[in-house]
């Protein structure tokens, strides 16, 4: 099938790109990885489609005192070869390497990635993860909002119609910590069937914070704050004596033609307690480099 008519507009600032979004029916396009399967199959059908890969100030990754600043443009392989994000914030280049396939990593965007909003999806689930907020742009506003706030549904986000993904900010953790990333996948470069990520901050062996987060197991990436609270000042040591049903209490996996929902709830467990070892594992390894 053909994509119906729209027009095009070739943004080259952020300005001329919210006055283009004022149009009834426009949409951003940035690398295209998700919109164009959709218009192709005529399941978007934008007036306009206004493209902001040429503006310059939505690429940059920048490190600041906290944070760190990933522009809404930076693409997946950007991500994987930036030495910023690699040395502040390891899982992040790890999990994306393990997205799509090389040339869907040269132009997908984290932007894209994050307003498209596909449960299944590696930043959907590293944005949770790390409690990243979002700095969001229209024409007369701009907002910060939470990324437990941003991610509504499957493909829904609180964006609305006239605003843009300007960038993401990352908060650095300043503990020492360990991190593990799992995908299960049934062919390399797949969306997850289920997938979760891990961060444990640890202090003379005991566990001081956590953040563990799974995708693929619901309308959105869930954050396992019942666990995260089960194993907070535990020792790494200690047996975390969790079941399988507190693994599973927050969970809602869904069928689809990928997996069965009880396929995601025999899996679930398994993966999450990967996550949890391998990063007290990933801590041990690197305190002993
Ligand atoms: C075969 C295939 C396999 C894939 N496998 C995976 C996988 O394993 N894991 C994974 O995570 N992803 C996977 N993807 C998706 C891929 O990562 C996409 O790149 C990503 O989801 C969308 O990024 P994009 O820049 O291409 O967005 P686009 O396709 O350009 O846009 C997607 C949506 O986001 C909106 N948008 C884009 N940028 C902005 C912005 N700055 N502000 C507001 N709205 C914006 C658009 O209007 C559109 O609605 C796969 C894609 C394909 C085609």
């Amino acid at each position: 099938m053909k994509p119906s008519k729209f027009a095009y507009v070739n943004a080259k600032t952020l300005d001329e790109a919210l006055l283009s979004l004022k149009q009834p029916e426009a949409k951003i396009i940035a690398g295209g990885q998700s919109l164009v399967p959709l218009i192709n199959y005529r399941l978007s059908q934008p007036s306009t489609l206004i493209d902001i890969s040429s503006i310059i100030e939505l690429s940059q990754i920048s490190v600041q005192d906290h944070k760190l600043e990933i522009g809404s443009l930076v693409t997946h392989n950007q991500a994987i070869t930036s030495k910023d994000i690699t040395k502040f914030l390891p899982i992040i280049s790890f999990a994306l390497e393990h997205t799509a396939h090389k040339t869907i990593r040269n132009s997908g965007t984290i932007g894209g990635s994050a307003a498209h909003a596909d449960p299944s999806a590696e930043w959907p689930l590293l944005i949770m993860l790390l409690d990243c907020s979002i700095n969001i742009i229209s024409y007369k506003n701009s907002r910060t909002i939470l990324a437990k706030d941003f991610f509504i549904s499957e493909l829904t986000t609180d964006l609305k119609e006239d605003e843009i993904i300007k960038s993401f900010n990352f908060p650095k953790i300043k503990q020492n910590y360990g991190w593990s990333f799992e995908k299960i996948v049934q062919r390399s470069g797949d969306f997850a069937l289920f997938s979760a990520g891990s961060i444990i901050e640890i202090d003379h062996n005991i566990i001081i914070n956590s953040k563990l987060c799974v995708g693929g197991a619901g309308e959105t990436p869930i954050r396992l704050s019942n666990i995260e609270a089960i194993i907070k000042g535990k020792n790494i040591e200690s047996n975390f004596d969790i079941t399988n049903d507190q693994f599973l209490s927050l969970l809602n996996p869904t069928s689809d033609e990928h997996a069965s929902m009880e396929y995601r709830l025999y899996i679930g467990p398994q993966v999450i307690r990967n996550v949890l070892i391998n990063s007290i594992q990933n801590y041990k390894d690197n305190k002993n480099d």
